[in-house]
């Protein structure tokens, strides 16, 4: 099982997997744990979770994070 989590400190989009304890952040570094962070949405494999990823980034772009830039 793969979640689509949002990290918590800078608030962008990344995968984990649901057996990972901790995760890296690739976007600020920051390390935090996975059950604690906000789940978008889950995936049976990695291929549907780095699609579901896009679709959800594609989603979100222009509104949520057009605030940051
Ligand atoms: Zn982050």
């Amino acid at each position: 099982m793969y979640l689509v989590i949002t990290c918590y400190r800078c608030g962008q989009l990344l995968l984990a997997q649901a057996r990972q304890k901790t995760r890296n952040c690739p976007h600020c570094g920051f390390r935090f744990k996975v059950e604690k962070s906000r789940k978008i949405a889950y995936a049976k494999s990695a291929r549907e979770a780095s699609l579901l990823l896009r679709q959800l980034k594609n989603t979100l772009k222009g509104k949520k994070y057009s605030a940051l830039k």
